[in-house]
């Protein structure tokens, strides 16, 4: 019989001090099968700290500068130092420190910069476990446009875990076919562990963070929402793209071709079962089976008389988008006029360009932008079978007076998605919630 494999991936959260690594540890020797461990660089010990990557960024563009980067640097060695000590581990990361900071003067790149956070946290981590390690640098690839190379890193990833039987393996960053290091987007940790666990053909992806798994909806926001005990690819895609940042929303690409199933755990209470993220489940008996929601975007409306006898004219909108190489959202229409949702960021110093190019293409009656809106994703795979749930989540936010700006259905029946102004959207996550849950339970 095949012996069981795991993968670990710890996150920053989960690495933050020296007595979190020992409760890490701890998790990783219970079980033999968790044999390769991902780890992200320390995060927050407290509320008012800072995690190291942001420390990282903020010093490399400080000597970008041309600043004196001495106090910040020592202060990001620091954090690795106390964790080493406190560990009482004999290792010294003296040399590598020196390696970074003459990088940072000779400006060797943001990503660079960022990746060291996950590299050092990594070699502390081996160190202390025993563990082999293997540098993402060595086996984790992109390709010359910037995107991940799946096939080439799991060739030689997949090689060799072959070779070591125990290993950490840093998260966040691979190379470029020149050698330089690139870094995924922000939580990019959670990735790594999912390629890693493909590239072992492990049985399970476990992803150890501080909160006992993806709960139905942000705990920042809603209070004490119930946690979700199986969710699936498809709906976490969802759910983690309109922001529930548990897991990265890329992480279940890498898993995807194999089925391997993730499994969101506790750090701080290894005993509580988390969540199950799936292939596929049957719908149980909620209907729902998470909200997620983000601020941050706007809306561009076209308005023109006789539009819909236009051949064309929604492809020539898009492509003003798209030579400015920006994604859109969601695309809303009515029979004499067009809005396209955008993230707000996309459109900084665009504004009165992409406004000028549509007005040429398009010719229109009238043409704005308007911002402040938030997105709500009301996900579910049980909402197929159950008539009714998008007029239940209009009477919820109907209920508490906020006025809906957009509404768009995915023909999967997967979810809702809403759009409002940003000043309702705790009010309306908060209104949805209760109508699905709060008032269910009573
Ligand atoms: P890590 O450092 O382990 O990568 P993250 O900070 O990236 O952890 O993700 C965990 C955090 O995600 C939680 O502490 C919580 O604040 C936040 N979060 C957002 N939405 C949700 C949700 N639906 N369920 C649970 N946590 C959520
Ligand atoms: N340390 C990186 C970040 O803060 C990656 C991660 O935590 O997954 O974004
Ligand atoms: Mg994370």
């Amino acid at each position: 019989m095949k012996t069981e494999l795991k993968v670990v991936k710890f996150g920053g959260s989960s690495l933050a001090d020296a007595e979190h690594f020992r409760r890490a540890a701890e998790i990783i020797r219970s079980d033999p099968a968790r044999r390769y461990v991902v780890p992200s660089a320390p995060g927050k010990r407290s509320s008012g700290d800072e995690k190291v990557t942001d420390l990282l960024y903020a010093c490399y563009d400080a000597a970008s500068h041309g600043e004196n980067i001495n106090l910040r640097f020592e202060h990001i060695a620091n954090r690795f130092r106390g964790i080493i000590e406190d560990l009482g581990l004999t290792i010294s990361l003296e040399d590598d420190f020196e390696t970074m900071r003459r990088a940072f003067m000779h400006k060797a790149g943001r990503d660079y910069a960022a990746s060291r956070g996950e590299y050092l946290n990594g070699r502390i981590m081996s160190a202390y476990l025993g563990y082999d390690f293997i540098d993402a640098a060595d086996v984790i690839f992109f390709k010359d446009d910037g995107t991940f190379d799946s096939e080439r890193t799991n060739d030689v990833l997949g090689q060799k875990l072959k070779e070591h039987e125990r290993a950490v393996i840093p998260g966040f960053y691979g190379s470029m076919p020149n050698d330089t290091l690139k870094t995924f987007s922000r939580g990019g940790s959670d990735i790594t562990g999912s390629i890693v666990a493909r590239a072992c053909e492990c049985d399970l992806y476990e992803n150890w963070t501080d909160v006992s798994g993806f709960m139905m909806a942000d705990p920042r926001i809603v209070k004490d929402p119930l946690p979700i005990d199986v969710v699936t690819y498809r709906e976490l895609r969802e759910l983690s793209y309109m922001g529930a940042g548990v897991l990265h929303e890329e992480s279940i690409f890498p898993v995807r071709f194999a089925g391997i199933p993730i499994n969101i755990k506790n750090t701080n209470d290894p005993s509580a079962k988390g969540t199950m993220i799936l292939p596929e489940a049957p719908a149980d008996r909620s209907v729902i089976t998470g909200i997620a929601g983000k601020k941050g975007f706007s809306v561009i409306t076209v308005d023109k008389d006789l539009m819909n006898t236009e051949v064309g004219f929604g492809r020539r909108m898009l492509s003003v988008l798209e030579r400015e190489k920006i994604n859109f959202e969601h695309l809303p229409s009515g029979i004499d006029t067009m809005s396209v949702i955008v993230a707000t960021s996309v459109l900084e110093g665009r504004r009165e360009r992409i406004m000028d190019e549509m007005c040429d293409l398009l010719n229109p009656d009238s043409i704005q932008i308007d911002d402040n809106m938030a997105l709500i994703a009301v996900v579910g795979r049980g909402m197929k079978k159950a008539p009714g749930t998008a007029a239940r989540v209009f009477k919820a936010v109907g209920s508490v007076g906020v006025n809906i700006r957009m509404i768009d259905q995915g023909s999967s029946e997967l979810n809702i998605i809403l759009g409002i102004e940003e000043k309702d959207f705790e009010k309306a996550m908060n209104a949805i919630y209760s109508e699905f849950v709060r008032d269910n339970s009573k």
